[in-house]
C-alpha cells in the first residue's frame, strides 16, 4: 500500500495538558499556545518527515540565516467550532497557496500541499479541546517558515523549518479605531515584497505605527510609495471605504496582500447586490467625501478581526470623523462572513472546510 502522509506524520503527544491553566475568558491575543506544534525540516533538498510534538522552545544556531537576513514567511488563519462541536477552517487552500507565493518571493522552497493540509488536520484533532465554540471564539493558526541553515553569508539558505503553532483567540481589535494616513513612510514598493507575508514587512511597520500612536492614532493607512496619493492598506489589513452606497477597495498589486477576508467580503457584497468598485482610491477623494458627507464608512478587513471599523482619520494635520451609519455595511458583512465561518448558515461559496 502507498505510504501516505497521514501515517507518516510522527506524533509525540504531551504528557500533561496545559488546558486547565488557561482562562478562556481573559485571553490576550497571541500569548497562549496549545499543547502541540507541527514541525517539518527541509534538508538535503527535501522536506523531511513532519512531526507533531509538545509545544516548546527550539534550538537554532545563532548564525541561522533567518536571524541575519530575515528569510521568513508566515500565514494567519483560524479554526472555528460550531455548537455541535464540529470544527471548521475558512478557505485553508488559499492560505496554503499564499504561503508558497510568499515563500517563492523570499527564495524559500515550496511546502507540499498534502503536508500542509494533513498537518493542520492532525494538529487540530490533537488540540481540538482548545477550540471553544461561540461567536468571536476561535483558534488562531500561525504557519511559518524560517531559514535555519547555520551560515552568515548573505544568500538564501539550504535548510528551513516549517512550523504550525496555534493560539486560542477572542475578538482581536476592540472598538472602532482612529488611523493616520501615511505621508512619508511606506510598507511596500513596486517590485518589492508587499504582496508576500514576509516577516520583515511587519518589522518595518512598527516604527511608523509608533509615531502615529504618539499622535493619538492606533494604526497607519499605507499609501503608495511613489506619490503617497493612493490608499493601499490599513495597518495589517486590507482597506475598504463606503462612499454613499458603494463599497470601494484598492486592487491587488505587488504592493498589497491578497487578503482572503477582502476577497470574501467583495464576493458577499456582490452577491447581496451591494455596488462594489475595485480601483485605485485617491486620498483626496476620501478627504473630499469626508468633508461633503459622502464618506459613510471606512474599515480594515483581515482574518484576525474580520472587520475593524475606522471612526476617524488624520491627514496633513487635519482630523476627520466618520459617523457610523445605522445600517453599516461593516456590521452586516461581518455577520454574513462569521455566520459562514461558524456554520450558522448555508455556505454557497464552498469556503467552509
Ligand atoms: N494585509 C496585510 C498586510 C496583512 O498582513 C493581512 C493579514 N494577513 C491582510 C491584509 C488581511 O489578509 P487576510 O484577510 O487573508 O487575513
Amino acid at each position: 500500500m502507498e505510504n501516505t502522509i497521514t501515517d507518516s506524520i510522527k506524533i509525540t503527544p504531551i504528557t500533561t495538558s496545559k488546558l486547565d491553566k488557561v482562562d478562556f475568558d481573559n485571553l490576550s491575543f497571541g500569548k497562549t499556545f496549545t499543547d502541540h506544534m507541527f514541525e517539518c525540516d527541509f534538508k538535503d533538498g527535501v522536506w523531511q518527515t513532519p512531526q507533531i510534538k509538545p509545544y516548546g522552545p527550539l534550538t537554532i544556531d545563532p548564525s541561522a540565516r533567518v536571524f541575519h537576513y530575515g528569510q521568513a514567511v508566515f500565514e494567519g488563519m483560524k479554526a472555528f467550532k460550531d455548537d455541535k462541536g464540529d470544527v471548521f477552517l475558512f478557505r485553508p487552500k488559499d492560505n496554503f497557496n499564499r504561503i508558497n507565493i510568499s515563500a517563492n518571493r523570499l527564495a524559500i522552497p515550496s511546502f507540499p500541499e498534502q503536508y500542509f493540509m494533513e498537518g493542520l488536520k492532525q494538529l487540530l484533532k490533537i488540540d481540538e479541546k482548545w477550540i471553544k465554540s461561540g461567536a468571536g471564539n476561535s483558534l488562531y493558526i500561525r504557519p511559518f517558515v524560517i531559514a535555519t541553515q547555520a551560515c552568515v553569508s548573505a544568500a538564501e539558505a539550504n535548510e528551513y523549518k516549517f512550523m504550525i503553532i496555534c493560539s486560542p483567540a477572542q475578538a482581536y481589535y476592540v472598538g472602532d479605531v482612529s488611523v493616520l494616513i501615511a505621508e512619508k513612510y511606506s510598507r511596500s514598493a513596486n517590485g518589492g515584497v508587499g504582496y508576500a507575508k514576509a516577516a520583515g514587512n511587519y518589522a518595518a511597520q512598527f516604527y511608523p505605527t509608533n509615531l502615529a500612536k504618539k499622535e493619538g492614532y492606533q494604526q497607519v493607512i499605507w499609501t503608495d510609495a511613489d506619490t503617497h496619493e493612493y490608499m493601499e492598506e490599513a495597518g495589517t489589513m486590507n482597506i475598504f471605504f463606503r462612499i454613499n452606497d458603494t463599497l470601494l477597495t484598492a486592487p491587488i498589486s505587488d504592493r498589497i496582500l491578497d487578503g482572503i477576508t477582502r476577497k470574501s467580503l467583495l464576493e458577499i457584497a456582490e452577491k447581496e447586490g451591494i455596488a462594489t468598485e475595485v480601483r485605485p482610491i485617491k486620498v483626496n477623494e476620501i478627504v473630499k467625501a469626508a468633508e461633503d458627507g459622502g464618506l459613510k464608512e471606512m474599515f480594515g478587513a483581515g482574518t484576525a478581526a474580520v472587520i475593524s471599523p475606522i471612526k476617524a482619520f488624520g491627514y496633513k494635520g487635519n482630523h476627520y470623523e466618520i459617523k457610523r451609519p445605522e445600517k453599516a455595511f461593516a456590521s452586516h458583512l461581518k455577520k454574513a462572513l462569521m455566520d459562514i465561518q461558524y456554520n450558522l448558515t448555508e455556505d454557497p461559496y464552498g469556503w467552509r472546510v
